[in-house]
């Protein structure tokens, strides 16, 4: 009987280690592609390309980015996170006034690739619930922390009616390791491509920073586009001028 019990424990455990491992798994990007849940760039040809923003609202720092934004008339999306739009409520309405997109980046930026679904769902929905709260809209795109990705976490966004975005890999200049404002610049100008997904950051450094080279190279990355004719839209926007998603998901259509 003593042997029976042990089996049927031992049998669990294996079982158990087992869903853990598949929901753990991380396939492939055309997988993930090919499924319709992970955008990391989208294929168009017309001159359009989406800028985020991540990890904000930032006292100092988005304000700076907004006033830029709409110099150029611009339209960027803000992937926030929940607790500092707890702190910088008044912000998040700005952005939200200007026209910009914003998305969820999870409530406590919690970088772990092994978080659990019950863990992220949370995070998930009290993100959600305070934008809402304050635009009066629930975020549909999500952009996992450190894009950090895998079965679970995706199976847990889309289970939360979320669209999982990346970035394109060659239009991440890592401007929270603090590059110079030309670094930033030149590494998005001079690879960019119609449908890319530029990654920075708003928040930079503590809420007592002052200075952010994202900022200054964000005036230089404008002004570049600009000139040649790149238009930049939010992240829903670009979605809708490629064919890789149906339309219907936005249930909108596009603006032409
Ligand atoms: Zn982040």
């Amino acid at each position: 009987m003593n042997k029976y019990v042990l089996f049927i424990f031992v049998l669990f455990i294996f079982y158990f280690s087992f869903c853990l491992t598949i929901e753990a798994h991380t396939r492939s990007r055309e997988e993930y592609e090919k499924s319709g849940h992970v955008i990391w760039e989208v294929d168009t040809k017309e001159k359009i390309v989406a800028i985020t923003f991540d990890d904000g609202p930032h006292p100092i720092f988005t304000p700076q980015i907004l006033d830029i934004l709409a110099k150029y008339n611009a339209k960027a999306t803000f992937f926030v996170a929940g607790n500092k739009v707890r702190r910088f409520p008044t912000i998040l309405e700005r952005i939200t006034k200007e026209g910009h997109e914003i998305a969820n980046h999870t409530y406590h930026h919690i970088y772990d690739k092994n978080i659990t679904a019950s863990t992220l769902r949370t995070e998930l929905e009290q993100t959600d619930e305070i934008i809402q709260r304050i635009t009066g809209n629930k975020p549909t795109l999500y952009r996992p922390v450190g894009g950090l990705h895998n079965d679970l976490i995706i199976n847990t966004a889309v289970k939360s009616d979320k669209l999982v975005i990346l970035w394109s890999w060659h239009q991440d200049p890592q401007d929270w390791r603090k590059p110079t404002a030309n670094q930033i610049s030149k590494y998005i100008t001079k690879g960019v491509r119609p449908g890319n997904i530029i990654l920075l950051h708003d928040w930079i450094g503590s809420e007592f920073s002052q200075t952010s080279q994202t900022v200054k190279g964000l005036e230089i990355i404008m002004e570049f586009l600009y000139k040649n004719s790149y238009e930049v839209v939010t992240v829903s926007e670009l979605i809708l001028h490629s064919k890789i998603i149906d339309q219907d998901y936005f249930n909108i259509s596009p603006s032409e």
